[in-house]
Parts: C-alpha cells; sequence; structure tokens
C-alpha cells in the first residue's frame, strides 16, 4: 500500500479538544454552556447508538444535551410543535432530528420548522441557501468534516479536479458546493452518470458518497489522488466503503479508511456547529 491513511479518529479528537477549550472560554464570559437538543420519533436502534454517541461527544466537549424521545406514532403535529418550542426556547442553541422519522411524517416539513440559528445539522432550506450563495450559516456536519479533512491534511483544493460521487442533500450536494467555493472544478456524479468510472479517474479529489460496498475500484481512481470514502457499507465481511480499499490505496496519494475516516469527523462537526450556533445567539 502506498497511499497515505487520513486518521479521521486522530484529525477528529483535534477538533473536539479545541471545541471543548472554546467551550469552556464561552462558558466562563456567558455564565452558561451551549445546549444541544435532541429529538428521536421511534425507536429506531441505529437512531438511538447515534444520538447516544451525540450526547456523549457533547458532554466531554464540555457542553449540555437535553432529549426528546418521542413514541413512533407521534402525529407530524405533535413533532412540529416540539421543534418550534425548542427553536423559542432560549436554553437551547442547537436542535437535532433524527432521521430518519416515521413514514406518515414528512422529513422535509420538519427540517423546514427549525430555527434556522438553532439548525446544527444545517438541513433547513435557509442554510442550505446560504451556502448555495456562498455566504455564511450552518453547514451540514459531514461535508464539513470533510472539508476538515482536506484542510487538515493540506490538500491543494485551487484548480484541482473534484469529482463528487452523490448528490443528496446531505453529503453530495454540500459537499460539492463547499468544494466549489474552495475553487475546485467540481464534477458531481450519481446513478445515471454514464461512465463513472472514467469520469472518477480524472479526479485530483474523490469523494465517494453513495451507500454502495465498494462500487469504485482501483480503476476508477487517478494515480496520486486523494479519496475521500463517506459511507460506512456493513457487509458480511464486515465494515466497507464505497472504495475498494486496498487496491485503491495502491494508486491513491492518501485515503480515508472506513471506519475511522469520514465518521468520526461527522460528530466533531456537530459540535463546531453547535458551539457556532451559540455563539451567534449571544
Ligand atoms: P443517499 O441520499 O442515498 O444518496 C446516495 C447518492 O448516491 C444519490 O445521489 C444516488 O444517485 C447516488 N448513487 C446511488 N447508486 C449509485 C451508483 N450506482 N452510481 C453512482 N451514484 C449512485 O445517501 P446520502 O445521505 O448522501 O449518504 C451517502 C452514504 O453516506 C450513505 O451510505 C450514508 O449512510 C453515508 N453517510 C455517512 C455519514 C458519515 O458520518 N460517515 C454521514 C452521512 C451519510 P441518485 O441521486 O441518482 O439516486
Amino acid at each position: 500500500m502506498s497511499a497515505r491513511v487520513i486518521d479521521g479518529k486522530a484529525i477528529a479528537a483535534t477538533v473536539r479538544e479545541r471545541v471543548a477549550a472554546e467551550v469552556a472560554a464561552h462558558a466562563a464570559e456567558q455564565g452558561r454552556t451551549p445546549v444541544l437538543a435532541t429529538v428521536i420519533v421511534g425507536d429506531d436502534p441505529a437512531s438511538e447508538i447515534y444520538v447516544r454517541n451525540k450526547h456523549r461527544a457533547c458532554e466531554e466537549a464540555g457542553m449540555r444535551s437535553v432529549h426528546h424521545g418521542l413514541a413512533a406514532e407521534t402525529s407530524e403535529s405533535e413533532l412540529l410543535e416540539l421543534v418550534r418550542e425548542l427553536g423559542g426556547d432560549p436554553d437551547v442553541d442547537g436542535i437535532l432530528v433524527q432521521l430518519p422519522v416515521p413514514q406518515h411524517i414528512d422529513p422535509d416539513r420538519v427540517v423546514a420548522a427549525i430555527d434556522p440559528g438553532k439548525d446544527v445539522d444545517g438541513l433547513t432550506p435557509a442554510n442550505a441557501g446560504l451556502l448555495a450563495h456562498g455566504m455564511p450559516g450552518l453547514v451540514p456536519c459531514t461535508p464539513a468534516g470533510v472539508m476538515e479533512l482536506l484542510r487538515h491534511e493540506g490538500v491543494e483544493l485551487e484548480g484541482a479536479e473534484a469529482v463528487v460521487v452523490g448528490r443528496s442533500k446531505l453529503v453530495g450536494v454540500p459537499v460539492a458546493r463547499l468544494l466549489l467555493g474552495a475553487n475546485a472544478t467540481v464534477t458531481v456524479c450519481h446513478s445515471r452518470t454514464r461512465d463513472l468510472t472514467a469520469t472518477c479517474r480524472r479526479a485530483d479529489l474523490l469523494v465517494a458518497a453513495v451507500g454502495v460496498p465498494r462500487l469504485l475500484g482501483a480503476d476508477a481512481v487517478k494515480p496520486g489522488s486523494v479519496v475521500i470514502a463517506v459511507a460506512m457499507n456493513r457487509t458480511e465481511e464486515g465494515l466497507c466503503g464505497d472504495v475498494d480499499y486496498a487496491p485503491a490505496a495502491e494508486v491513491a496519494a492518501a485515503i480515508t479508511p472506513v471506519p475511522g475516516g469520514v465518521g468520526p469527523m461527522t460528530i466533531a462537526m456537530l459540535l463546531v456547529n453547535t458551539l457556532a450556533a451559540a455563539r451567534a445567539r449571544v
């Protein structure tokens, strides 16, 4: 293997330490610590684990978190009422509604009801609009984490050919917009892209955010490029990314492992966003 391994766990730990120090300073100045409110509807075990980890990370950074666990049969209007209540609650700085929500609830309507100033997932139309316009706002955590990895690794983005595979509101589109803001030349691929392998092989920076195990082989990786694999796929042989790691690592200059690459950055950037939301309310 020739590629440098981008250690997301270590970089996330650095970010979390920095946030903890800034939270302590903020609390000393303001007399209160930032508060994250989380909401889960139903009892999806994966959501429970994600949210528990987020609460633990908040505590470790010196922030407070409060949880609202709602029954699976909670109506959309009840959920909207809670989200609006949290928006008006002066003690709450950040609001996170863990997705997915049960089928009878429209996630877009719920997200749109979040106070944009407390939208620590960066998913409201208001924050997505600010990002689209290249204006400051709260940026979705995983895309922000990808950019932090690239910054930490000193990856030159100006003029670089970047290919993003995936065009979701959560990952692909915001990553592409952030890379454009960093002056990369950006191509976004998706399920209808004609020659995915050839398009990816052009990339100085390849970001894969799909959710298909080993979709991209070494033939999709340009020699000497940087590869960021966002998804963590569960297979019978264990966890793997969208990029076939070992062969790709023979070709790339740097690559994120799965697990231990982008994953840990998501929670770290949630802490960054919660602190930013608290600061903006002062
Ligand atoms: P998503 O909404 O399902 O989007 C997947 C994207 O991949 C879509 O744009 C889809 O194209 C595209 N795609 C699907 N099959 C493809 C194919 N064969 N060739 C090319 N493109 C294809 O998922 P997401 O929310 O963006 O998340 C992507 C993955 O990252 C998921 O596995 C998710 O679990 C993971 N994730 C990880 C983290 C983390 O912290 N590490 C955070 C968020 C998400 P179309 O638009 O044409 O359908």
